[in-house]
């Protein structure tokens, strides 16, 4: 049996829609584009969406906003993918990073609070594998110190906290629609914003500095010239894309509901294993389950990396967790030092297939090959 770590989740919808776009002649950023934006908006009730080229470039653009300079540090967990602590060091400022829960693997206020200085500038709340970040209390932090907040929110489309969508903490949450993501439009991104104040410099952005939308530039009747206002990247979704998107949306609650199945059954079988810890889901959290992410217990009779090796001889798709950026090369000169939880877990970390398609067959062929590979 082959069970791959991922499998993006489509219908008949999407290449339908995609056919309409290519024969309407709108490749570039049009109607599709303004459908998905307000499909993403409705679906997180919030006002504005704006969508780019990844979730990265969405990051990029939000911290744009506060015009950080050179020793303005931007607070990010370590335990994730690099794309924030990227987005920080090309503007200009400093990444700090800080550890996070061993068991939620977010960051949580305290962890944020331990690397506060008074050149903190923003905090970066990451959803970690789609699971809500305590936002609350992040929040709190943030408001009494003046600190900006965003939310990383990549994984976390559909995701909950007490019946409330990410993005209504954080000034802007960015959200991802790679592969691996919920749903897909091959790449993409969005970027949210809970009131008007930057939205029309977010959308200027994104279209290197111009004063006047493609959609708007298009429908003109009379001839005129774009005006720049500042320099700016090209971070355009195409209308290509957002079509995929939107057929994509309809299909977000069904994708939701089988992931959350299929952790389900995995946590049923692993929760009372010696050596092999599901992901914690606290009390009113709805999990998106953009990973299926285990922590192999210290002691175990196997290593984390003779494990995934096994699954992997077993035809199962299995991967190592997030990485500790803070000791990655690229990233090691803005470490502050040692992050106990974040280095455990990059350590003793590894991901379960997790895809919508997944029947019990292959449930079970996994979770037979893990008892296999490491005895409970
Ligand atoms: C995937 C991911 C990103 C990057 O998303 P892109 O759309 O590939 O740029 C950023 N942050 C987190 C937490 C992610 O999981």
């Amino acid at each position: 049996m082959q069970v791959p770590l991922t499998k993006p989740y489509f219908g008949d919808q999407e290449a339908e829609e995609v056919r309409r776009v290519l024969e309407s002649g709108w490749v570039t950023q049009g109607p599709a584009v303004k459908r998905f934006e307000e499909g993403v908006a409705r679906i997180l009730k919030l006002p504005h969406a704006i969508a780019t080229t990844s979730a990265t470039a969405a990051l990029y653009l939000a911290l744009r906003e506060f015009k950080l300079e050179k020793d303005d540090e931007v607070l990010v967990p370590s335990f994730t993918f690099p794309g924030v602590a990227n987005a920080a060091i090309l503007l200009g400022s400093k990444p700090v990073f800080v550890d996070a829960n061993p068991r939620t693997y977010n960051a949580e206020a305290k962890h944020f609070e331990a690397f506060l200085t008074p050149k903190t500038r923003v905090i970066v709340a990451i959803h970690q594998f789609g699971l809500c970040a305590d936002m609350p209390a992040i929040k709190k932090l943030c408001d009494e110190n003046k600190i900006e907040l965003i939310e990383d929110a990549a994984c976390a489309f559909g995701s909950t906290r007490h019946g409330v969508p990410v993005g209504h903490d954080g000034r802007f949450a960015a959200l991802s629609f790679h592969p691996r993501k919920i749903i897909t439009t091959g790449e993409g991104g969005i970027i949210t914003a809970r009131d008007d104040t930057h939205v029309e410099s977010l959308r200027s952005h994104r279209s290197q500095g111009t004063t006047v939308s493609d959609l708007a530039r298009h429908k003109a009747t009379s001839v005129f010239a774009p005006t720049f206002a500042e320099p700016g990247f090209n971070f355009r979704l195409s209308d290509i894309q957002a079509a995929v998107g939107c057929a994509q949306l309809d299909l977000l609650d069904e994708i939701l509901e089988k992931r959350r199945a299929i952790a389900k059954n995995y946590t049923e079988a692993l929760k009372d294993h010696p050596w092999i810890s599901p992901p914690l889901v606290p009390e009113g959290y709805g999990h998106t389950f953009q990973s299926f992410c285990c922590v192999l217990k210290e002691g175990a009779p196997s290593s984390r990396d003779e494990l995934v090796q096994g699954l992997r001889e077993h035809n199962i798709g299995s991967t190592v967790g997030a990485v500790a950026t803070h000791i990655l090369p690229a990233f090691s000169a803005w470490s502050r030092g040692p992050l106990p939880n974040t280095e455990m877990l990059a350590e003793r970390t590894f991901m379960l297939p997790m895809y919508p398609q997944m029947g019990s067959a292959e449930i079970q062929y996994v979770l037979e090959t893990l008892n296999k590979l490491i005895k409970p």
